[in-house]
Formats: structure tokens, sequence, C-alpha cells
């Protein structure tokens, strides 16, 4: 027999190094919906809604390339809903010579393909511009790798925004000062997106995610997410002509019922493989209008954090998932699910992901994943929810992110210290104090924001661990000048808050 080709929803690749030998007079591809991807967590509506259409339209475009597909659809009566039983099925059906996929981008999966009594060959991924050799590398050089040692490889590496004498164009490397502007009424008009409204194969998944997942969270109408390559190429056309320019000024603003600002929501085709990350920064670089700060800032998150979030993943799996590094214990408030609180900024940030399986970097760090830090939330639950709700998660990245990144559940191998801030810092980035009933300012009383309140009783809580931390000397230095009284005052809150919270 031929090779039997395994894709996964998360490889939608015609390049990918699963096809390299591939014959289409004798090899077959193996697709697969299952059930139990679906419903191992509760997903968001418009996630399955994408990952469904994104195959579906990829099936279309193997089989107008000449190559034979074997497709198993979620609603298949002999379909078992689980890649080990779906993969044994094929393989006996095909009786294939050789299985071959690329590896997964979920460590769980790949556990369950190693244990198949006829294991696949796993290939690596060349989507991505490191390989995990290549990071292994790099981390023996440097056995407490950071974010801006790698990215600086990288830049080296691609010579991406590089003079070719080894300096970074504009004789620096990070243009984050420029990059931290707050978007008002003053500001420009957003420009309008490009749609991508649903074709009878998208239309056709929507019916059945309506049907069968009646019961998931968030919502599924406007589906306007990009399923195809073609479409996705044409969502980065846009974004570097109309979005790049202020990419980097408005990187960390935040605006009530503006979701999207100048983000590119390209984490989706990028996560499927729709889009490679080379020619995504590539197409970048040839702007002409957008400033450099902009193309640093774009190029800094994809060859950088992308790239490096990974390398993270594969090196410290599956102990990472298991870090608790701050001992947090209390399970997910049930509002992240609904956004009823009062809280202005979680109610939008949380509306957002409801409305769209959507919110951009600043949202997930600085108002979701704070709160949950701050709180002293599960980080591993923090991820679950993170998993469920949103269209571009996958294990690889939203862990790292999730856990290390937005919780410090990793104790600083993401990033070398929290990311702990008061509600003074939202205020600052965004309109939603203004229509809130609490007080970014105040930490205790009525009106305290829940944000400032966590926030000192953080820092107090977790002292011995980050009092050294030379990066959070001016937040204990702040801490240091409350006194005593307002101090039990402000642990008092706090205890209440956690207990109402649970
Ligand atoms: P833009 O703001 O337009 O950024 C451009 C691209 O840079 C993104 O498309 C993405 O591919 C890449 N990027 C930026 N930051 C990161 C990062 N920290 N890690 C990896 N890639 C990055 N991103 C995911 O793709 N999947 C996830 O599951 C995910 N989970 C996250 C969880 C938390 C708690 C946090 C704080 C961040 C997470 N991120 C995740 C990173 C980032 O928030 C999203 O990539 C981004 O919001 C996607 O929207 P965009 O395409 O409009 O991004
Ligand atoms: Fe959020 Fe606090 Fe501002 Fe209200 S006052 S929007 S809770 S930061």
């Amino acid at each position: 027999g031929g090779n039997l080709v395994l894709v996964f929803g998360d490889q939608l690749d015609l390049d990918s190094a699963a096809f390299d030998d591939f014959e289409p007079s004798r090899d077959v591809v193996l697709q697969m919906e299952v059930m139990e991807e679906t419903s191992y967590i509760p997903q968001h509506k418009k996630r399955i809604a994408y990952f469904l259409a994104s195959m579906r339209h990829f099936r279309n475009e193997l089989a107008a390339r000449g190559r034979r597909v074997h497709y198993v659809e979620i609603d298949a009566p002999e379909n078992t809903g689980r890649f080990e039983t779906e993969i044994a099925r094929a393989q006996r059906m095909f009786r294939p010579s050789r299985t071959i996929a690329v590896e997964p981008g979920d460590w769980r999966v790949v556990e369950k393909l190693r244990r198949l009594v006829r294991p696949p060959e796993l290939r690596s991924d060349r989507h991505f511009l490191c390989s995990r050799d290549e990071f292994a590398t790099f981390s023996e050089r440097h056995p407490r790798p950071v974010l801006e040692t790698f990215y600086r490889t990288m830049r080296r590496k691609t010579g991406l925004l590089m003079d070719g004498e080894g300096r970074p164009i504009g004789g620096a490397w990070n243009f984050d000062v420029e990059n931290r502007k707050s978007f008002g009424k003053s500001s420009p008009s957003l420009p309008s997106r490009p749609s991508n409204a649903p074709d009878t194969i998208t239309a056709e998944v929507l019916r059945l995610v309506a049907l069968r997942f009646a019961d998931s969270p968030g919502k599924l109408g406007d589906f306007d997410f990009p399923v195809t390559r073609t479409q996705a190429l044409t969502q980065l056309d846009d974004f570097v002509a109309n979005r790049l320019p202020l990419f980097g000024t408005y990187q960390d603003a935040m605006r009530a019922d503006e979701p999207f600002l100048y983000h590119s929501l390209l984490s989706g085709p990028l996560n499927l493989h729709q889009l490679r990350p080379l020619e995504v920064v590539q197409s970048a670089l040839q702007s002409t209008s957008a400033p450099l700060n902009a193309l640093e800032g774009f190029l800094r998150q994809i060859i950088g954090w992308r790239e490096f979030v990974r390398g993270i993943y594969w090196q410290r799996m599956p102990q990472y998932a298991e870090a608790n590094a701050l001992g947090a214990e209390l399970p997910m408030p049930r509002f992240y699910w609904t956004g009823e609180t009062e809280m202005r900024c979680l109610a939008e940030a949380i509306g957002h992901t409801i409305d769209h399986a959507y919110a951009h970097h600043i949202e997930r760090l600085m108002v979701l994943g704070l709160f949950a830090m701050l709180l002293g939330v599960r980080p591993y639950d923090v991820h679950r929810w993170h998993m469920s709700m949103f269209w571009d998660a996958i294990d690889w990245v939203s862990l790292p992110n999730t856990l290390g990144m937005s919780q410090h559940g990793d104790g600083g191998i993401v990033g070398t210290k929290p990311y702990a801030a008061s509600g003074n810092y939202i205020n600052r980035m965004s309109d939603h104090c203004r229509h809130c009933r609490f007080d970014p300012k105040q930490a205790i009383g009525e009106n305290a924001c829940p944000f400032t309140t966590l926030y000192w009783n953080f820092l107090d809580k977790h002292r011995k661990r980050f009092t050294s931390n030379g990066r959070m000397k001016n937040q204990y230095a702040n801490l240091d000048r409350k006194d005593a009284s307002e101090l039990r005052a402000i642990r008092r809150q706090a205890a209440k808050m956690m207990d109402a919270a649970t």
C-alpha cells in the first residue's frame, strides 16, 4: 500500500513536511473531525466553527490538487470520535505501508500518537523559524533564556530589519516607549475591515455548530473569520496597508466597543498554518508607510514571542502544565463565562471574547489574566478557560502565554517578573474606568477598584518572592509607603473579594 498522511486541524499547509514525498496515485490524506477535541473542554461556538470550516476548505484545496482525502466529518455515523480510534480505523481500511504526520501542536496529542499500535512517523514542523533543536542549542548557551536575547538571535539569524553588519536598523532593538499611546476621542478613525462572508461550506458548518453545540459558550452570529489561505492573505494585505502604520502606537490601547483597534487578527491563520510567519513579516517589512516602531513591534511579536513561547513549551512539557509557583488555588470566577460583573474593564474584555472568540493582547494580559492572577486563580484553570474561548488557542501557544506570562505560574520562565498592576494602569490605557462604578485610585472602601485592592495585596502576600527582583523595586517602594493600618484594611478587603469570587 501507499502512505497514510495525517493532517490535524492546525496543520492546514499544502507545503507541509507531511507532503514531501506524497505520491497522488498511491497515498491518501486523513483529516478527522473528532468529538473529543470539541468536548474535552467546553468550546466557544465560533472556535469550533472556525476549525471545522478551515479544515473542510482545506480538504477541497487538497482535492483540487489531486490529493486523495479520506475526510471524517463530525456527525458521520461511523466516526468513533477520537484520534486514536479514527487513525486505527483508517489504517485497517487503507493498510498503508507507512503512516506520516507532522508533529502536532499539543503535547497531549503527541502522546496519543505515540501510544498507537502503529504510531506515525513524526516529522518536524517547518512552519516555525526556530526548530526545536535550534531552541535547545540556544538554551544551552543561555540556561535562563529571556525573550530579548532570543529575539536578537532571531533578528541576526533572519537578517530582518538588520543593516547587514550585525546592527539593528534604526540603531535600537526596541521602540516600546513609542508604543504606549491610549486610543482617545481625538485619535484617528479606524479603517474598516475586509469581510469574510460565509460561503456554502462555512454556512453548513455554522448550521451544524448551532445544532450540535447549542450549549457551548460564546456567540456564533456574525462569523467572519478567514477560513482559507486566500482569505488570510487578503487579511494580511489589508492589515499591512491600513493598520500596520499605527499598530505600534496603539498596541497597548483598550477601548470600549472596539475589540480589534489596529491589531492584525492573524493569529488564527498563523496557528492553523494557512500563513507562514516569514511571509507575514516580509510582507509587513515591504510597507512604505509604516514607521520603524510599528515594523519592529510587529516583528518582535512574530519572530520573537511566538517562536520563544513555542520553544519553552516543547522544552518543558509535560511538567510545565503543572507549574503553580505562586500556589494559586482558587477556581475561575463564574463571571468569566458570562461577563456579568460590575467591573467595566472585565465586562468589556469578556464581552469581546464571548462575541468574537477574540480579545487583543493587552486585554488578555492586563485585564483578563491580571485579575485572575491578583485574585489567585489556579494557572492551569485560566489556561483551560483560554483554550475554551479563543479562536487562536492551541496548547503550545496558550499555555506559556497564560500559565506563564499572564499568571507567573512558571515562576519566571516566560517573563522575569509578574505582570502585576493596579486599576491605574487600566485607567491610563482605556476609557473603561470612566464608566465604571469603582474608582481605580481607591484600594479600600465601598468604591475601591478590585484590581487596586488585589494589586497591593498581591505585592504584600508575595513580598518574600519578589522583593529582591530589581525590576519590581519601584512597586515595593510604593507598597512600603503604606502605613500598617491601611495595609491591614487592604488585606481584609482582598480576603473578602477572594471569598466572594468562589
Ligand atoms: P497582533 O496584536 O496583531 O499581533 C501580531 C501577531 O503576533 C499575532 O497574530 C501573533 O501571531 C503574534 N503574537 C503576538 N504576541 C504573541 C505572543 N505573546 N505569543 C505568541 N504569538 C504572539 N496567541 C495565540 O496565537 N494563541 C493563544 O492561544 C494565545 N494565548 C494568549 C493568552 C494570554 C493570556 C496572552 C496574554 C496572550 C496570548 N496570545 C496567544 C498572544 C497574543 O495575545 C495573541 O497572539 C494576539 O492577541 C492575537 O491577535 P492578533 O492576531 O490580532 O495579534
Ligand atoms: Fe476596571 Fe477598576 Fe477601572 Fe473599574 S475602576 S474599569 S474595575 S480598573
